[in-house]
């Protein structure tokens, strides 16, 4: 059942007279019938004596907290003591962590009955809360009082959410009560922390129904998305309010982070500019802009790195822009975007589209036929990036060019390859350079 390094950690630690036990997440996966992506192991023995054990092996990663590192065989592994958790005093951190002697204590201290399992070297399984059973039924339960957990740790809400998103499993009603009694205090948990887990939810398979049903847990840390439930569109084109359709839109996509939250934001502003004309026809003019800069601020507001962000809000500035299905209109887009973005706006606009109303799903067809010109024009390995061009900066300045000066020009020779007015040949890019300059000069001089 377990891969052998996990077994030389586990029989090691059980020679030296301590229990050992494969604990929680892999535990989970394993009775699951998937392949865990890490294992964790939980023991009685204390962080000095698993150091002393796996002596230059291991770093002691987080001795306070009772978890040491352990290398094997180039695969690392956190063996943790067994532990109980003192009180919570902040909703977020443990003020003092206590060992314990049993097994019992660790397993009392997880999150949900489905994470709360052990399994030792035989394959034995230790489940005290019923967590098998609520694997077959597909149930997310708090182990003991779901309340006095939430309250204890919040982010066990957003989490409760991730797990229920992540396994396709439903939330057990005292749990689900719970946790939407106890949202606020998510409010004190850190963005970081939010961030993760929120990423977790929206790469399920489940995360449309999630995102559905729980509005106002998220609208803790996004109030933004609060405009848009149950928000009317007035439009033929949608059968699905603001947040239907937002949650329909991240299921359509496929489960990539940044396209996930591209899908989740992409409307986000639209209760804010929406205006009914005279026929009753709801429109949101300006809706792309308005909702990358609400997309700009949740996703500083969550700490995302800087390139993720640009590019998120970047796809849901465009994700509402005409590209016509002509070479020239791709070969454009190409340009100004690059190959990859623009794979992700079609991904992106496939996924609106789907989410929209059936009657409206022959751009499906046309989102193909984009796709395909795109591939044919890359096939033909075309130039659309300017270090693709055939002269570069250098060039442009020995025929007197300074400055800003330089970049327009190679962003107008560029043009002009892609617009098929101009061969992206050396001499014939130096000529048209040096007769615009020449033109230039003589229209300022
Ligand atoms: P993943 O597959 O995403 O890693 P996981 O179950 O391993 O899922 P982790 O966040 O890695 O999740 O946590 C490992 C284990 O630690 C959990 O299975 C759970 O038993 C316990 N745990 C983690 N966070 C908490 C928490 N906030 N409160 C209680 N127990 C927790
Ligand atoms: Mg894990």
């Amino acid at each position: 059942m377990f891969p052998t390094e996990v077994k030389v950690v586990l029989r090691r630690l059980e020679a030296a007279g301590y229990e050992a036990y494969a604990v929680g997440g892999c535990v989970r996966d394993l009775l699951l019938g998937k392949t865990p992506e890490d294992y964790d192991i939980t023991t009685a023995a204390r962080p000095e004596q698993v150091a002393a054990l796996f002596d230059g092996f291991c770093t002691p990663t987080g001795l306070r907290h009772g978890t040491v590192t352990v290398r094997q065989d180039g695969k690392s592994f956190e063996v943790t003591t067994f532990r109980t958790e003192g009180r919570y005093e902040d909703g977020r951190h443990p003020s003092v962590v206590c060992f314990a002697q049993q097994l019992k204590e660790d397993l009392k201290r997880r999150d949900f009955t489905v994470n709360a399992m052990a399994m030792n070297v035989e394959g034995q399984l230790t489940d005290l809360f019923g967590g098998q059973a609520d694997l077959r039924q597909g149930i997310i339960r708090c182990v003991g009082e779901p309340k006095q957990r939430f309250e204890e740790d919040a982010l066990r809400i957003l989490r409760a959410l991730r797990f229920a998103a992540t396994l396709g499993f439903s939330i057990e009603k005292a749990t689900g009560h719970a946790l939407q009694e106890s949202r606020e205090g998510l409010k004190r948990i850190a963005a970081e922390r939010i961030r993760v887990e929120m990423t977790k939810l929206l790469c399920g398979q489940n995360a449309g129904d999630i995102l559905l049903t729980w509005p106002e847990v998220f609208g803790i840390f996004m109030p933004e998305i609060l405009p848009c439930v149950g928000f009317d569109q007035c439009s033929r084109y949608h059968c699905y309010d603001v947040w239907e359709h937002t949650a329909r839109a991240v299921d359509a996509v496929s489960c990539d982070p940044i396209l996930r939250w591209t899908m989740l934001l992409h409307d986000i502003a639209k209760p804010a500019v929406f205006t009914k004309d005279a026929q009753g026809n709801g429109h949101f003019y300006g809706h792309p802009q308005r909702s990358a800069a609400a997309a700009r601020d949740i996703l500083h507001r969550l700490r995302f790195d800087r390139r993720s962000a640009e590019r998120i809000e970047q796809l849901v500035l465009w994700h509402d822009r005409q590209i016509q299905p002509t070479d020239k209109s791709v070969a454009r887009a190409l340009r100004v975007m690059g190959e990859e973005r623009l794979r992700q706006l079609l991904a992106v606009k496939r996924a609106d589209n789907l989410a929209q109303h059936m009657k409206f799903r022959q751009r499906q067809q046309e989102i193909t036929e984009l796709e395909e010109i795109m591939g044919s024009l890359l096939a033909k390995e075309q130039c659309f990036q300017l270090r693709q061009l055939a002269v570069n900066g250098r060039d442009l300045m020995q025929l007197g060019l300074q400055g800003t000066a330089v970049g327009k020009m190679l962003q107008d020779l560029l043009s002009a390859v892609v617009d098929g007015t101009l061969d992206n040949d050396r001499t014939a890019l130096l000529l048209w350079a040096k007769e615009h300059i020449r033109r230039r000069e003589e229209e300022s001089g």
